[in-house]
């Protein structure tokens, strides 16, 4: 199975919870509603559900990476 990885930009989290709300084994939020990532490498069979909370986040701060993920479409 293909390690993921996956990181988010707390800078840039509008503390919307939805990644929180899709997937709370690996997403989180701190004391003022940004986003910490629980598990930074979470199982492969989570990818589906990780590319939707990633597609879902309304600025763009999650990144998934790993072999065969396909990149990230830009905002617009
Ligand atoms: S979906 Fe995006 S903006 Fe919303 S809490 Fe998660 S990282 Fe932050």
């Amino acid at each position: 199975m293909t390690e993921l990885r996956v990181t988010a930009d707390n800078e840039t989290c509008v503390t919307s919870s939805l990644c929180v709300f899709r997937l709370p084994q690996v997403f989180d939020q701190d004391a003022e509603g940004r986003v910490v990532v629980l598990d930074p490498n979470p199982p492969a069979e989570l990818r589906r559900d990780l590319l939707r909370a990633r597609r879902g986040c309304p600025t763009r701060s999650i990144r998934v990476e790993g072999e065969g993920v396909p990149q990230e479409e830009p905002l617009g």
